[in-house]
């Protein structure tokens, strides 16, 4: 088990093309990261660089007391599994298998010994005999993880492993890699752009946007507590609404105000703003499941009407329109009924997070 230490890690390709910039972030010995983003942020450059693949334009990569910079990818001992399996395909699941023993000279009946714990600990051992041609693309996947596993790697690198297979496929892999990382407790590094994949995946999630870490936290935490209004609106299903605001105090309560609601805001809430904050424009952030619906108007509620109701089984989405016209996901018991057009009363409930309109950067 390995402990990797970025340290202001930047890869610029020719161009010049900025795909990393100042990153630096620890991930613990033995933990499940997940490095999560949208396509081209930059999340493929830092893996090949941790891999050795990629050369780093500035900064340090650490692993446990070495600096790697300099070392070739088979001194780093990192293994990796990608979106395409790259499997030799006139070659057996077996051989697969092997390859990478076979390359570092390695006895023959050690190699068995390991190709078979492999298979075994992937449930493929039936296949081993099989060529790969004729495998399932989640078998192929399982062969590509047998080949990562079998040199007992210190780093296990995951890009994008099971993007392209079918949902319930992918439902499947996911259980087996999280318990395949329970067992082997290798320092894994795993890529994805799916938001779902990460918070039920990862021990921890950092969270990055055109080449720039967001965040580094738990699922719980970038969930609760994102730190830009990109994390809160990357993260969680369906997305966090936003909405301009002003800042008003009035009677000593501050109100966010658009030009659809205003809304009281809690004291507690107030105080952690700068006195700048207080007046100034600002982007008012908050989920679907804040939004509580009343069918009457009361104080403090925002007057709205059905657009559509979408069931999706154990709740239901319903959008809703606001008075300058913008749409707002509010979540409702699978029981809620509605016709297109009612009024509806939304209550907005904690958390609501205030973001820098420029910046994007937490207010609170
Ligand atoms: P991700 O894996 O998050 O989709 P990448 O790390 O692959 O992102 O790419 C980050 C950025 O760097 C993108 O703008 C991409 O076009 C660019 N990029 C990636 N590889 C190269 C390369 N070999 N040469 C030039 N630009 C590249
Ligand atoms: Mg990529």
């Amino acid at each position: 088990m390995t402990t990797i230490a970025l340290k202001n890690v930047w890869k610029i390709y020719e161009g010049p093309v900025l795909a990393v910039k100042d990153l630096t972030v620890t991930i613990e010995h033995g933990e499940f990261f997940a490095l999560l983003g949208p396509s081209g942020c930059g999340k493929s450059s830092t893996m090949r660089m941790i891999a050795g693949l990629e050369e780093i334009s500035k900064g340090e990569i650490w692993f446990d007391q070495t600096l790697v910079n300099k070392l070739e990818p088979p001194e780093r001992n990192v293994a990796m599994v990608f979106e395409t399996y790259a499997l030799y395909p006139y070659l057996s699941v077996y051989e697969n298998i092997a390859f990478p023993l076979r390359i570092r000279g390695m006895r023959r009946d050690e190699i068995d010994r390991k190709v078979r714990w492999a298979a075994d600990f992937l449930g493929i051992s039936d296949l081993l005999p099989m060529s790969v041609k004729g495998l399932s693309g989640g078998q192929m996947q399982s062969v590509g993880i047998g080949r990562a596993i079998v040199r007992e790697p210190s780093i296990l690198i995951m890009d994008e492993p099971i993007s392209h297979l079918e949902a319930r496929v992918r439902a499947r892999m996911r259980e087996e890699l999280v318990k395949l990382h329970d067992q082997l407790g290798t320092t894994t590094v795993y890529v994805t752009h799916d938001q779902v994949e990460a918070m039920t995946m990862a021990d921890r999630i950092a969270v990055m946007n055109l080449g720039v870490l967001q965040q580094v936290g738990t699922p719980k935490e970038v969930y609760e507590h994102p730190q830009t209004e990109f994390v809160g609106g990357f993260i969680g299903e369906p997305p966090m609404n936003f909405a301009d605001c002003e800042l008003k105090r009035e009677d000593g309560t501050l109100y966010a105000c658009s030009d659809s609601f205003k809304v009281p805001l809690p004291a507690e809430t107030a105080g952690k703003l700068d006195a700048q904050h207080e007046k100034a424009r600002v982007r008012l952030g908050i989920r679907p499941e804040s939004i509580g619906v009343e069918s009457a108007p009361s104080q403090d509620s925002v007057r709205a009407s059905v657009y559509v109701l979408e069931p999706q089984g154990e709740r239901t989405i319903l959008s809703a329109r606001l008075a300058n016209g913008e749409l707002f996901l509010v979540e409702v018991p699978p029981d809620f009924d509605a016709q297109p057009d009612d009024a509806v009363f939304l209550r907005f409930r904690q958390p609501i997070h205030l973001f820098d309109v420029e910046s994007g950067i937490n207010l609170i």
